[in-house]
């Protein structure tokens, strides 16, 4: 196998902290690192054999020590690029980091591009394409779900499905191929009729696959929700109670939450993004107006939104704008403070939002009906999505249209069956459809996509 040039980054967050890692891959990595690291025991790191862990120094050019360490050498093709792989591991310090990346590159080491490691890792082979982004989710996640949803791309079962499809594909493909090569009239009518049911079993796949995107895609990149309610109803206690912990500012003032802030909650596995919002009122303050206005354009943005009442005072036309505002959208209508005396009853609500919406009764007080909210919630992120396969799901915009794209191609390839034009046509659209699913694995892609992809990860990945 032959290795690429050599590159190095720091692979560990910028910042302070017990260690950090400079990870170096390629033809010269050995060779590079003895530059930087001089071994306890005084053996360069060529000498040290796979998969060990040497302690020594770093050390600049002149010989000063910068900073003590542990060489992690790992050979090709058993390392995470598939090449010779040296991760020195430092105190986690930004300057004796930057040092000793800096060190690297006069020892003959390139800055390595954002996410090359990985590429690299793609390029030969290791992982596909799918597994490649997985990485990236993996190292997103911010729930337990999501992260079990990503790890199952990584270890395979997305690119599994694909690739049996892509192999059932084929198979139909050389049946046409020697069955062209051999024409026989009534061999052809089984052959296409055996093709059609099996072109039909594949699009179901497709199918079900892409009723996992919905789900996929919010388990990735959250579930950007807006939670609005007059002033005091108390917004800033409920995104307390979903995030369990004292973030947000609670005050007796009206008004006073006048940033909105935004964070991830965890409810149920589902990664909320969080926007809590300023209270809703027609006001002469200058800066609550910027609130109310922003407020007004997050509800527009958020895929979820809650809206609080407060059961504990009559419904006001405050309370009716906010109905306004989520009419037709994808509401839960909260009616909080139940621990109260309650003057708004949950079906006065209903009633005046519609029966339609759902309508829950909690106090973030006591943390009753909170329950209620995370299964309204889960159960709407997972509406219509049939589980997944060993917990597949598509989780980018990309995936699915491709899968949206190479189902395309098998419906044209039953139109094609059924108005009897001929195995070469059938063929065509057969091949079109293995060639769109193999970018999904990256076999059959471009350089400009794979680029593209690999861009988006961060530097020493
Ligand atoms: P916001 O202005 O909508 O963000 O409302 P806050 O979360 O700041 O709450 C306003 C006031 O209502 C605070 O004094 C909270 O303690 C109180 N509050 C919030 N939720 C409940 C509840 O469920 N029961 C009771 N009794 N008080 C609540
Ligand atoms: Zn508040």
């Amino acid at each position: 196998m032959q290795q690429g040039d050599t590159i190095s980054a720091i692979a560990t967050p910028q910042g302070e902290g017990g260690i950090g890692v400079i990870r170096i891959s390629g033809e010269h990595a050995l060779k590079t690192a003895d530059k930087v690291f001089r071994a306890k025991n005084g053996k360069p790191l060529v000498m040290a054999g796979s998969h060990r862990a040497v302690y020594g120094h770093i050390v600049d050019e002149a010989g000063k020590v910068i900073d003590e360490a542990l060489a992690l050498v790992m050979l090709a093709p058993h390392s995470y690029t598939v090449e010779d792989v040296v991760e020195l591991q430092c105190h986690g310090g930004l300057m004796t980091l930057r040092k000793t990346l800096e060190l690297t590159w006069k020892a003959g080491a390139r800055p390595a591009e954002r996410g090359e490691f990985t590429k690299r890792a793609f390029l030969n082979g290791r992982l596909d394409l799918s597994e490649a982004q997985a990485v990236m989710d993996i190292i997103q996640a911010r729930t337990e779900t999501s992260l079990t949803m990503a790890a199952g791309h990584l270890t395979g079962h997305f690119s599994k499905e694909i690739q049996s499809m892509r192999h059932d594909v084929l198979g139909m493909i050389a049946h046409i191929e020697a069955a062209i090569d051999f024409p026989e009239d009534e061999v052809d009518d089984i052959l296409t009729y055996d093709i059609e049911k099996n072109v039909v079993e594949i699009r179901n796949k497709i199918a079900n696959l892409l009723k996992t995107a919905h789900a996929g895609r919010i388990l990735r990149d959250g579930l950007l929700t807006a939670i609005i309610g007059k002033p005091n109803v108390g917004k800033s206690s409920l995104l307390n109670s979903l995030l369990r912990e004292e973030r947000a500012i609670v005050t007796d003032v009206p008004g006073t939450t006048r940033d909105s802030i935004e964070e991830y909650a965890d409810v149920g596995g589902i990664p909320l993004r969080i926007i809590d919002t300023a209270g809703i009122r027609a006001t002469d303050d200058v800066v609550e107006r910027i609130g109310v206005e922003k407020a007004r354009s997050y509800v527009k943005e958020a895929s979820l939104i809650l809206a609080l009442f407060d059961a504990s005072r009559p419904l006001d036309s405050e309370d009716a704008e906010i109905l306004k505002l989520v009419r037709g959208r994808d509401a839960i209508l909260l009616l909080n403070k139940d621990d109260l005396a309650a003057v708004v009853t949950p079906a006065m609500l209903q009633e005046r939002a519609g029966k339609d919406v759902t309508v829950i009764t909690i106090s973030t007080r006591t943390q009753d009906g909170l329950a209620d909210l995370t299964n309204a919630i889960t159960a709407k992120v997972y509406a219509g999505t049939q589980a997944g396969q060993e917990g597949t799901f598509v989780t980018d915009a990309r995936q699915a249209e491709i899968l949206r794209q190479a189902d395309e191609h098998l419906e044209a390839s039953i139109r094609t069956i059924e108005a009897s034009m001929g195995l070469d046509f059938i063929s065509i659209d057969l091949r079109s459809a293995w060639e769109k699913l193999g970018e999904l694995t990256g076999e059959t892609v471009g350089e400009d996509i794979i680029n593209e992809i690999f861009s988006k990860f961060c530097i020493g990945k």
